[in-house]
């Protein structure tokens, strides 16, 4: 039988940066510089930082019939993923419009086109991809009705279903969090998650700094049997309902962010949970913890290089880096 394969279902954007010394006020226009294009989207950056740890991936996306389009099928290519498209001919690939102002400040506008697009039918047409894996990844850039086919599909082939919480949205609630075996929020989306599941009101700021007991029982309240809290530059903590399942010691832990010479973490929670996924489909039995170290590791890599996608880390990078 060949090996499981990690599976991602989510989004492609095509990024287009601009440089300028401060953003137009309505009906003005003015020059900048600097442009700059590149792959996106928080489904195709964390496929890529998954098939650069060296594992079979997937990746089920949907996307304009467009040179945005072309552009994405060639880049997938490139890095060796196994894409599956859903080509849209009403809607366009999506896009993300970036204002990069000189004294750092951004300015984003998001069109997700034919993400929002990406059809239920398409994903149970490849219910053999969904057989052939070992875990299935999905973010919230895609219409809840085919993030929840997409859980409901690895459910149904005992895969692990593990959701990047982000961007949190209104869909966001008790039934789909159901659907999940393990959550990657980073400190806001788990505040939003918190207040969205009737839960506890918190201040996201504030999360690094509470005592692990009270982050663990914040956590519990998702109902979700394990969450891990990426918080930027203080690493991750991880909570389980019963730690034994991912064969870890303990309920709650954290885990420390390695140094870092940072260039620009946009990106990084991405290259978290892509290589978290590469990690847990390659080290099936081993400790959560292991897998959390490692994508800790590709995470700070990833910020040492300026872009989402193009700054994922390779297996080769992580083995010089950490050895
Ligand atoms: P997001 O990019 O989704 O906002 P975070 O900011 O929590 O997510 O970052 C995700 C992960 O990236 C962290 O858990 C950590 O492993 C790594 N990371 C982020 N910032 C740094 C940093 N300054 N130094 C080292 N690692 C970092």
């Amino acid at each position: 039988m060949a090996a499981p394969l990690a599976l991602v279902v989510g989004s492609y954007n095509h990024d287009y940066a601009w440089r300028v010394e401060r953003a137009p006020q309505a009906g003005q226009t003015l020059r900048g510089d600097a442009f700059r294009t590149a792959p996106g989207g928080k489904g195709f950056n964390q496929a890529v930082a998954c098939a650069r740890q060296g594992v079979p991936t997937a990746f089920i996306a949907a996307i304009g019939a467009d040179a945005a389009g072309d552009g994405a099928r060639r880049l997938a290519a490139d890095e060796g993923i196994d894409a599956h498209w859903q080509t849209c001919t009403d809607a366009a690939t999506g896009s993300a419009c970036i204002v990069v102002e000189a004294h750092g400040q951004n300015r984003i506008i998001v069109a997700l086109g034919a993400n929002e697009r990406l059809d239920p039918a398409f994903l149970r047409e490849r219910e053999a991809l969904f057989a052939a894996a070992g875990v299935l990844l999905v973010q919230l850039e895609n219409g809840v009705e085919a993030t929840c086919a997409a859980l409901d599909l690895a459910q149904a082939h005992g895969v692990l279903r593990v959701l990047n919480p982000a961007p949190v949205h209104d869909a966001l609630d008790g039934t789909l969090l159901a659907r999940c075996d393990l959550v990657t929020p980073n400190e806001s989306e788990f505040a939003l998650m918190l207040a969205r599941t009737g839960g506890a009101r918190i201040d996201a700021d504030t999360l690094a700094g509470r005592d692990d007991a009270e982050l663990h029982r914040l956590a519990r309240g998702l109902g979700v049997p394990s969450v891990i809290v990426t918080l930027g530059a203080h690493g991750c903590f991880v909570s389980h309902e019963d730690a034994r399942r991912h064969a870890d010691a303990r309920p709650y832990y954290r885990v420390a962010a390695e140094h870092a010479d940072v260039v620009d973490t946009t990106g990084a929670g991405d290259a978290f949970s892509g290589a978290l996924v590469a990690a847990l489909l390659r080290g099936r039995g081993r400790p959560l913890r292991d897998a959390v170290v490692h994508a800790n590791r590709c995470a700070a890599l990833s910020t040492e290089h300026r872009g989402a996608a193009e700054a994922m880390p390779r297996a080769a990078d992580v083995e010089r880096r950490f050895g």
